[in-house]
């Protein structure tokens, strides 16, 4: 069973809880990156590839994504939302839903930068690396908090039909 699925049968209990799920997406919170408000929203059904996704599957993911990316605007110090799927550690399809705060501009140009500009790729890729901790590093107050914070804001429906 794969990592996403593991969370969604709840043998595996993320950081802080899960943040939202119905009868077709899961979005909690990244299981071992120690950054406040980094999401991941997955469909229940285990598939590999965006283009596999339903209709209705699609909508409710692009609901949810919205909505998660709108909240974590909110948090203090946040600049801008990163969305992203990549797939190569976890096949489940998934968005990483990435809040970069300001305090990450403050590492080392050729950390983040390519050309003296901001490198969207190269800066998510450098603070995965850099904030991994272990699964139990992540029951910290913070991340709790941003979780619950996020769950408490966080209101879609469910009403679509197959
Ligand atoms: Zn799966």
């Amino acid at each position: 069973m794969c990592l996403t699925c593991k969370i969604i049968s709840t043998e595996i209990n993320p950081p802080g809880g899960i943040i939202y799920q119905d009868r077709r997406v899961i979005l909690h919170h990244c299981l071992d990156i120690n950054i406040p408000g980094y999401l991941i929203l997955s469909p229940l059904r285990h598939t590999t590839q965006y283009q596999d996704l339903t209709g209705v599957e699609l909508a409710v993911i692009h609901t949810t994504l919205q909505q998660a990316a709108a909240i974590l605007q909110q948090l203090p110090g946040v600049e801008k939302i990163y969305i992203c799927s990549l797939g190569e550690e976890t096949t489940h399809f998934h968005f990483h839903v990435f809040p970069r705060y300001r305090w990450m501009l403050n590492e080392p140009d050729e950390a983040i930068r390519t050309d003296g500009k901001i490198d969207g790729a190269k800066l998510f890729s450098f603070m995965r690396v850099k904030h991994k901790i272990s699964p139990a590093g992540m029951l910290s107050s913070t991340i709790f908090a941003a979780a619950e914070d996020l769950r408490n804001q966080i209101c879609i429906s469910d009403g679509g039909a197959e």
